[in-house]
């Protein structure tokens, strides 16, 4: 196994044939015992290629623009567009990291209903011209900051409705006032968009696609040409959710959408693309006993209380665990040493480094009793910001390995390309 670290703290590590991610992990974690033992993120970008390869063949129709907002690691950047995978930007620097990697303009979404107006300015500069759009507002900056942009409206769904109704989105009545808005101002419209959640009843879709279906036409009774439908992200992170939702939709899609359309079926997906491709190890630097009194308070412990395990980890949500304050659920951990089956599990909580009541990574889990200096592993780490970790505390991020797995499996001209890059 060959391993180097570059300048963005990246240790780059092409795996042969026979080693895995967990042995991987497991080099790693050796080392570390003999160093610093600082937390650490293995990169699996093999497994990227594989998410890409179930989405082609599970959904050959739609095309998937990546949400970079995701994770934007470089090498997760880099191999998307090495793909051909299109990317959603949600503002300027999100734009020129996808620009910097040579993707082609027409490939790229300026997402968000409200932009800043420089980064409209940066869109038009650079010819970057599929925006999307949902209010009067945004729609007048960018009729004067980037007239030759193509617009996608931005509908809102029913189930945006009863939290979010007016945050995302415009519902298909006030669509009609922004189409003729567009047409005064001369702008082009060319398509529809919307968000459903990831946690959905795939009936969202029912609703969703006959709004826009109605868009469409009343789009085109205005003069508009309308050629791309967006249907969003939020398609889990599994195969099996994968084909699911496309069970859902495609029978919608033939019935509003049908292929003699012509309407380019596009959508973002983000998590699938990137959860399971980064695993974080993180160490146990301290740890705690206590007890839980009548009103479920943390207590000293007598000697005939139930223990209960505090642990503290060198990465919080400060750091890698910075998802959890952006409210996603951080995966349960599995612990690194190995221990009997009949070990017993206790009631344990797991604390970040910082001293503040929000550090707090996993609230409740049972764990067999764990010593200072042991490793948890974060499996599917990929789409909750860890690789921003460091951008809002001020610790070291933790550096990221990248494996590059699988590799031979896919197609050899990608194979050579990446080779070639990541070792100049
Ligand atoms: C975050 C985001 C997504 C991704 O949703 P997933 O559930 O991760 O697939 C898609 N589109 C936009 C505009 C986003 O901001």
């Amino acid at each position: 196994m060959k391993g180097f670290t570059d300048e963005r703290n990246y240790v780059v590590e092409l795996l042969d044939g026979g080693t895995t991610i967990e042995d991987a992990i497991e080099n790693h974690i050796y080392e570390q015992a003999l160093a610093e033992k600082n937390a650490f993120v293995v990169a699996n970008l093999g497994a990227l290629m594989r998410q890409h390869v179930v989405w082609q063949s599970t959904m050959p129709l739609v095309r998937p623009f990546y949400p970079v907002k995701c994770n934007r690691s470089p090498a997760v950047i880099e191999i998307l567009a090495a793909l051909g995978v299109g990317f959603v930007c949600s503002n300027k620097t999100e734009l020129s990291m996808v620009l910097n990697h040579d993707v082609p303009t027409e490939n790229i979404i300026l997402s968000g209903v409200c932009k800043q107006l420089s980064h409209i300015k940066y869109a038009a500069k650079n010819g970057i011209n599929y925006l999307v759009c949902d209010n009067e507002a945004d729609l007048c900056k960018i009729a004067r900051a980037h007239p030759n942009a193509k617009l996608l409206l931005q509908l809102s769904t029913e189930s945006q409705a009863e939290e979010a109704s007016m945050v995302f989105g415009c519902s298909v009545k006030r669509c009609r006032h922004l189409l003729e808005t567009a047409r005064e101002l001369g702008m082009d419209v060319i398509g529809v968009v919307f968000q459903v959640p990831s946690c959905k009843d795939p009936q969202v879709y029912t609703h969703a696609l006959a709004d826009a279906r109605c868009v469409f036409d009343m789009a085109e009774e205005l003069g508009f040409h309308m050629e791309i439908l967006d249907i969003g992200g939020g398609f889990g992170t599994s195969e099996f959710q994968l084909k699911q939702t496309h069970a859902a939709v495609i029978p919608l899609l033939e019935a509003h959408f049908p292929v003699v359309s012509a309407v380019h079926i596009i959508a973002e997906p983000g998590t699938f693309y990137v959860s399971s491709c980064f695993t974080l190890a993180v160490n146990v630097i301290g740890k705690k006993m206590v007890a839980r009194d009548l009103h479920g308070k943390a207590v000293e412990r007598t000697s005939t209380d139930e223990p209960e395990f505090l642990y503290y980890l060198n990465e919080g949500v400060y750091g890698s665990f910075v998802g959890k304050l952006l409210g996603n659920t951080v995966p349960s951990p599995t612990v690194h040493k190995t221990f009997t089956a009949d070990e017993p599990g206790f009631f344990s909580s797991l604390w970040g480094p910082s001293c503040d009541a929000l550090d707090q990574v996993v609230e409740h889990c049972l764990l067999p009793e764990l010593t200072v200096g042991d490793w948890l592993i974060f499996k599917n780490m990929g789409a909750s910001g860890q690789e921003e970790a460091g951008t809002i505390g001020d610790a070291q991020k933790p550096p990221v390995i990248l494996n590059i797995l699988f590799l031979v499996f896919f197609f050899s001209p990608v194979c050579v390309f990446f080779c070639c890059l990541f070792f100049v």
